[in-house]
């Protein structure tokens, strides 16, 4: 039987919780990490309704994006929306999970999963930051090349886009002189020692330093490691911000916010029109995205999509870019099944059942 644990761990590898916005709170929020899984239940976010549908079908996990615990918690009692459901989840002895930004800063996370819906091809990244990685690099006696390597590999460092091991090694001269008291893996205390060595390379996401670097030394055959770890200000290409993509033919300025109603099954959207009188290059971003606009219109974008946009946003967009808010829960729900989907095929030979909720936790009324 899965534990909650196996099924964290899906989901961070996908979307790591180092990746998230800093002010952000995701990952268990309830529950322990050890107990058993009898069923997972995803949805955008906790309500009674959620709840409920969770015991009918006797999930005692539920995987949501919008953390219910995200301001520090006052207490844990009815007086409020968040401490009453929180009580109910905890009374009900449910697990209760959140991947928020870290679901909107992946691939395949929730602005692909929005862009594919909306029918984009050639996605990208609208923005990208760099700061994100560190360089490491270890100096390792040549037979134990092959050993260290693995060990950093696997604690995640090496990882380049669609690449895995990815390493730099040369090879050179160490020397040590090994003072009283010290274990040498070679050479005689108090002589000059010569040592053919590979100097290793690889990159690792700033998350998993800590990590990597424990790996390598548990790894390395010497008693004292030499190591570097530099700051590196290339972009990692897995993760960003919002998605940049094109439609398969342009639209008519019309026919593309049809589309873009039918796509995400809203029934009106808010929006302004930009310059342009045909759409092909389309920017996304599902949620609260406004402070990609400029981004969006840097890149040349005909059409920003996003939701929570101010009045202010829209003026300012006017005639530069058809700017559409689309609704919040419309541009992100799409992130629920893509969750489940992604589950069912990681354990698709265990019994564990995974549901995308049947219920709309939308509390916006169109009238
Ligand atoms: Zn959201």
């Amino acid at each position: 039987m899965l534990n909650i644990k196996d099924i964290i761990k899906e989901i961070e590898d996908w979307a790591p919780p180092g990746i998230a916005w800093k002010q952000d709170n995701v990952g268990l929020q309830i529950g322990d990490p050890n107990e058993d899984v009898t069923g997972v239940l995803i949805a955008l976010e906790v309500t009674p309704e959620v709840i409920r549908e969770s015991l009918q079908k006797k999930c005692n996990l539920i995987i949501t994006h919008h953390p219910l615990i995200f301001k520090p918690i006052q207490s844990l009692t009815p007086n409020s929306l968040s401490g009453d459901l929180a009580l109910t989840i905890a009374r009900n002895n449910l697990h209760l999970y959140a991947a928020h930004t870290n679901l909107d800063f992946t691939r395949d996370g929730v602005n692909f999963v929005l862009g594919k819906k909306l029918n984009l091809n050639e996605m990208e990244f609208l923005y990208q930051e760099s700061g994100g990685l560190k360089k490491i690099s270890v100096f390792v006696p040549h037979d134990y090349v092959e050993k260290v390597t693995n060990a950093m590999t696997k604690a995640g460092a090496g990882i380049i886009g669609d690449y895995e091991a990815c390493s730099f090694q040369i090879r050179g001269t160490g020397t040590f002189r090994p003072l009283e008291g010290a274990q040498p893996f070679s050479g005689e205390v108090g002589k000059l020692q010569y040592e053919n060595e590979v100097r290793v390379e690889m990159v690792a996401p700033v998350w998993k330093t800590t990590a990597v670097v424990a790996a390598m030394i548990d790894a390395h055959p010497y008693d004292e490691v030499a190591y570097d770890i530099y700051p590196n200000e290339a972009i990692d290409p897995m993760y960003g911000a919002g998605v940049l993509g094109s439609l398969p033919d342009p639209m008519p300025v019309d026919g593309f916010i049809s589309h873009v109603k039918k796509s995400v099954g809203i029934p009106v959207v808010r929006r302004t029109s930009g310059a342009s009188t045909t759409i092909k290059r389309v920017a996304v971003c599902g949620g609260s995205g406004s402070d990609l606009i400029r981004t969006a219109v840097h890149k040349k974008a005909d059409a920003f999509i996003t939701a929570d946009v101010k009045y202010n946003a829209f003026h300012e967009a006017r005639n530069v870019i058809h700017l559409i808010d689309a609704g919040h829960y419309e541009t992100e729900i799409f992130i629920v099944e893509a969750i489940a989907n992604r589950l069912k095929t990681k354990f698709k030979d265990q019994e564990t059942k995974f549901y995308p909720t049947k219920i709309s936790t939308n509390p916006i009324m169109y009238s």
